[in-house]
């Protein structure tokens, strides 16, 4: 019997059969508009068909200028674009897999300065307004989407994916939102719905009966003025008529402001708003967001929710997460972690997209572990992120290595993770790393600090010993109240009612979600994400958003985060999570004072001066969030991780310098 026998029945599409259930989804990589993009797309695309994945579809690219996302090019729309195109799904075509173009029109969601709408109304995430569409270029859009489907055949791709979700121009013609028109393109369902069945049933004109085309609808749009369930249903209805191969699935909005698909988000946790779509067609429908594990996509599919799963991130954590789950190899499967940190936060500040548990991901082309020619004896002396993955690479090259960590248990950092609510899947990090050095015959010495004259047998030394929190000079620092958030997160310290937060850094916000969530949230569970974001599922309900809006909170705990700058709380947070965090915090009437100048800390709590006034600040605890000094306990020639710079401790950077020092080494 297989481990996942839903996963791996075939998926018989009329004019091609697809080897198993599993898409991987789109992702800006942020190679796209890159002068080297296309090969390192190819490599990137290449190993992921390799590693089992039955459809892949490709980042975003637009069919005219109005479309694009941002000031560089990434376009499909002349024969130059397709010629170039070519490398890509040849590669996957070679690895034995399929590929699929995602064809993107941004609407109002552009970040330059043409951007159109089907009505001239921003959108609350982008400072630049939209001009509305004239009758005739939204002709001339339809004849764009279907020449870009024409040119994807040309290129060699098996098809393509309309994006129709997420809030982007074909969604934004849907909603009244945003579409306030009062022609033929606006007003009834009807109407509103022309340019995306039009678009669908000139791409399959264009493109002849035996090229797939999905079309990525809005399952559930957590926005005001969005579409009720049953309004979607008939979309969807006529999206299949127009003639659709596949229906995918986004949910919200990009301007939602509810999460999607950050860690928050439990897995799988809206596969149930696919179920619509799936009793309202006959096409197979596709499930997405925060599928993150195999058991996740078993169970989707076993219930009926959908025909087939989509992951995308997964396959950045890793590209043979189809093959091993195939395999039944759960334990070698590199789970994604929803962090975002390396893939969805690179792409807002213009960095290819890669991956904090898998460094290599997006650097397929740069980042090569080949066998070693000269085995050597290599200590690494740290379990956490950077001394894992230094480990695991240096073993798997054919090193001879010993991993030493002066704890019980390997993780180091990832261990005070796990315990924030909503960040259980970093246990999952630590077994997989845990799994691979045992693979590789690393010999793991837990429970052990080594000194100098031990690790003298050793050809190399890596030092990946992480950090120790700072204790500030604040008078008072030694007070019965005060407590690191080592403390508090392992349990050691109670906290009291009033607790107060010094620094305001990733931990500082994590350490305020644990104190207000860590009984509510204690497991991830679909149904109550559901009742504390305010879903519903009623289909008549517009958005599927209660109109009541969040419950109201009851915190357990007044908090008051403080620190000295005077830059926005959450700024050093990543892009697309931050947000969730600040508020969460601001529904529970967290209270963040920024430019204090500590004084002192007494039974009274924080004294603090603010605008040159002095203040008080009752604190039954005060939690000790201010940052890290690197721990060095030997001297080493490699140092990585907080070891070697603890200003900008970070998982992503550590696994990074563990991996390429490992590669070298
Ligand atoms: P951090 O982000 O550097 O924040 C440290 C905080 O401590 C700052 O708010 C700083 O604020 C304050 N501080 C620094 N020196 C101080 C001093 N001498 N006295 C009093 N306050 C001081 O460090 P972190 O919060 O420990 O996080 C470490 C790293 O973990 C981050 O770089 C982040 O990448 C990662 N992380 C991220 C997340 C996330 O994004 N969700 C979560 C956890 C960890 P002032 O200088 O303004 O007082
Ligand atoms: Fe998943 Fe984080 Fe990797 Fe992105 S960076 S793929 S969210 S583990």
């Amino acid at each position: 019997m297989p481990a996942y026998p839903h996963l791996f029945r075939p998926l018989d599409l009329g004019f091609v059969t697809l080897p198993n259930r599993i898409l991987m989804g789109s992702m800006h990589t942020g190679l796209e508009a890159r002068p080297d993009g296309m090969a390192r797309l190819a490599a990137f695309y290449a190993e992921r068909a390799k590693g089992g994945a039955a459809l892949i579809v490709t980042g975003g690219f637009s069919p005219n200028d109005a479309g694009e996302l941002g000031l560089h090019r990434a376009q499909v729309s002349t024969k130059a674009d397709a010629e170039r195109h070519r490398v890509v799904p040849r590669a996957v075509h070679d690895a034995g897999g399929r590929i699929v173009l995602q064809l993107l029109h941004s609407g109002r969601y552009g970040f330059h300065k043409n951007i159109v709408a089907p009505s001239p109304v921003k959108s609350g995430i982008n400072p630049n307004a939209p001009r509305e569409l004239g009758d005739a270029e939204i002709e001339r859009t339809i004849a764009d989407f279907a020449a870009s489907a024409a040119l994807a055949r040309e290129a060699g791709y098996d098809g393509i994916e309309v994006m129709g979700s997420e809030g982007y121009l074909l969604t934004q013609f849907l909603a009244v939102r945003a579409n306030q028109r009062a022609d033929r393109w606006g007003g009834s369902l009807e109407n509103r719905m022309r340019l995306p069945v039009e678009v669908v049933r000139a791409c399959r004109a264009a493109s002849g009966e035996d090229f797939i085309i999905i079309y990525r609808i809005s399952a559930l749009e957590l926005v005001e003025g969005g579409l009720a369930a049953t309004e979607i249903a008939a979309v969807a209805r006529a999206i299949e008529q127009a003639g659709a191969t596949l229906l995918n699935t986004g949910i919200g909005w990009h301007e939602a402001r509810i999460p999607t698909i950050s860690q928050a988000v439990p897995r799988g946790g809206f596969a149930w708003a696919t179920r619509n779509l799936k009793e309202a067609v006959k096409i197979p429908v596709i499930a997405s967001n925060r599928i993150n594990a195999p058991e996740t996509a078993e169970e989707i599919l076993a219930r009926g929710d959908a025909d087939m799963v989509s992951l995308a991130r997964a396959f950045l954590a890793d590209e043979a997460f189809a093959a091993k789950a195939q395999a039944g190899d759960r334990a070698g499967i590199n789970i994604c972690i929803a962090c975002n940190q390396a893939c969805l936060d690179h792409y807002f500040i213009g960095q290819p997209a890669s991956c904090v548990v898998n460094p290599r991901a997006g650097r397929e082309t740069k980042l090569v572990f080949t066998p070693v020619t000269k085995k050597k004896r290599v200590a690494v002396v740290g379990g956490g992120p950077a001394g894992l993955s230094c480990a695991a690479v240096a073993a798997e090259r054919g090193h001879d290595v010993v991993l030493f960590e002066k704890s019980t248990q390997l993780g180091g950092q990832f261990n005070l993770a796990k315990i924030i609510p909503g960040k259980q899947e970093f246990s999952e990090s630590i077994a997989y790393y845990g799994e691979r050095l045992r693979r590789a015959g690393a010999k793991v010495h837990l429970g052990h600090a080594p000194d100098e004259a031990e690790l003298g047998s050793f050809d190399e030394v890596v030092l990946a010993t992480g950090i120790d929190p700072r204790k500030p000079a604040i008078p008072g620092i030694g007070h019965k109240n005060v407590a690191s958030y080592v403390d508090v997160l392992s349990g050691r310290v109670l906290p009291g009612r009033d607790v107060v937060i010094i620094g305001a850094g990733g931990i500082g916000f994590d350490v305020a979600v644990w104190l207000l969530e860590r009984n509510a949230r204690a497991t991830l569970d679909a149904g109550e994400f559901a009742k504390h974001w305010g879903i519903v599922r009623d289909k008549a309900v517009s958005g599927g958003l209660d109109p009541k809006g969040f419950p109201p909170a009851h915190p357990v705990h007044r908090i008051t985060m403080l620190k000295r700058s005077a830059t926005p709380f959450g700024a050093t947070l990543g892009r697309t999570t931050g947000w969730v965090h600040r508020a969460e915090l601001a529904r529970n009437a967290v209270q963040m004072i920024k430019g204090v100048e500590y004084r002192r800390i007494d039974d009274a709590g924080v004294h603090i001066t603010v605008d040159g006034k002095e203040r008080v600040i009752p604190a039954d605890t005060v939690v000790i969030c201010a940052g890290q000094e690197p721990l060095r306990p030997l001297a080493a020639r490699y140092m990585i991780g907080g070891a070697k710079e603890a200003g900008e401790l970070d998982a992503k950077r550590a696994m990074l310098e563990g991996a390429e020092l490992a590669a070298a080494l």
